[in-house]
């Protein structure tokens, strides 16, 4: 059967810098890309604050850039994604989607976090183009404009605190009449004179056109079903997000929000040879250049197991 010294899975920041660092290390990893081949960067247009790119980046064009750049050090990039791992001894057997086994001496899992969705087909088609799941990244395309954060949690509500110093309005649309949040989270939320309060209402619509993108949603009340409008051109939907990690099968440790625990600062999970990097065991930071070093740290407990074991 076939064997590798190192199985990255997943193709984000975390993946390929892993990949960069291992294969500069002779360490010959094989990486699965998985269903998003370059991650979550390739579904968002411009890229602003990843360091080293002053006049900004296309997703697609920085992941292609990190793909070739791991290829270059010998980092073995495949199709397809590990559908089954075995992690209960060394070497750990992987089985991708077409069936193919793979020993590994050690794993780096990279596979990401997704955001959570409302479900309306509005919002997939003003996806990028008015509809965002991080304010971080995308905020400062809405300076002083009114906008949407969807949600009752700690993030919603981070989320409309920091839109508030971009933009002119921020609306908090909250399906219930009580906020999830932490009271100090609420405190800050409720105090806020740009933060609107949209109590007891779901988006039933995100209105907008090809042309314009969205310039507004339609409101729904869930108490009285009433319904009512608002001018925004931007919607942030901010209802948790969650890691993928099914394909473990419950063999490595999370934490209580189903994030894979690391042993900070190193990127050592639960299981000796298996290590995890970028937003799968990242519920607070969620950004790329995290996830990028987060990926070296891997990569380079990966290469000290290698040493030692
Ligand atoms: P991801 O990028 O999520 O990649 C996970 C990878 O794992 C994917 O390639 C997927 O195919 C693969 N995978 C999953 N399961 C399997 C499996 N079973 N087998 C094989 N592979 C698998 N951050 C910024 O810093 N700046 C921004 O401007 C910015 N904009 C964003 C815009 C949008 C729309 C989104 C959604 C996110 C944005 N982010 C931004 C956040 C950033 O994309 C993430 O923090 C970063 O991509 C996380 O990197 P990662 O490597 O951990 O995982
Ligand atoms: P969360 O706590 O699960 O909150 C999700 C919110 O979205 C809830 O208010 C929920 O409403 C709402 N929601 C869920 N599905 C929805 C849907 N389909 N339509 C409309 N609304 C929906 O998620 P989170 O806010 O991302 O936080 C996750 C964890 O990270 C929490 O433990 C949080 O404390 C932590 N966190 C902490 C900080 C901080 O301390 N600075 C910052 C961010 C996150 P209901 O309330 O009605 O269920």
């Amino acid at each position: 059967m076939e064997t590798t010294r190192c199985l990255i899975i997943g193709s984000g920041p975390a993946g390929f810098t892993a990949g960069i660092y291992t294969g500069r290390a002779d360490i010959h990893p094989v990486l699965y890309e998985g269903e998003q081949p370059g991650g979550q960067l390739t579904i968002t247009t411009e890229i602003e604050n990843f360091p080293g790119y002053p006049e900004g980046v296309s997703g697609t064009a920085m992941m292609d850039d990190l793909r070739r750049q791991a290829q270059r050090f010998g980092c073995d990039v495949r199709s397809g994604y590990i559908k089954q791992i075995d992690l209960s001894k060394r070497p750990f057997r992987a089985v991708d989607d077409h069936g193919n086994e793979l020993l590994a001496e050690t794993v780096i899992i990279a596979t990401g976090a997704s955001a959570k969705w409302i479900g309306l087909e509005s919002e997939r088609r003003f996806y990028g183009e008015g509809v965002s799941a991080c304010a971080t990244c995308d905020g400062y395309f809405y300076r002083n404009q009114q906008v949407a954060v969807v949600g009752g949690g700690d993030t919603a509500c981070e989320e409309a605190n920091y839109l508030s110093t971009l933009c002119s309005k921020v609306y908090l649309v909250h399906r219930r009449d009580e906020l999830r949040a932490s009271k100090a989270m609420q405190h800050r939320v409720l105090t806020n004179p740009k933060i609107e309060m949209c109590w007891n209402s779901r988006i039933a619509e995100i209105l907008g056109s090809d042309l314009d993108g969205v310039t507004g949603i339609e409101l729904e009340d869930t108490k009285t079903g009433a319904h009512s409008q608002r001018e925004v051109t931007g919607v942030f939907v901010a209802i948790g997000h969650k890691p993928n990690t099914d394909f473990l099968a419950g063999q490595v440790e999370l934490d209580e929000q189903g994030y894979i625990r690391v042993q900070n600062p190193s990127a050592a999970t639960n299981i000796p040879g298996v290590f995890a990097a970028g937003d799968v065991c990242d519920p607070n930071y969620r950004q790329a250049i995290v996830a990028a070093g987060k990926g070296c740290v891997a990569a380079m407990d990966v290469e000290r197991f290698l040493q030692e074991n």
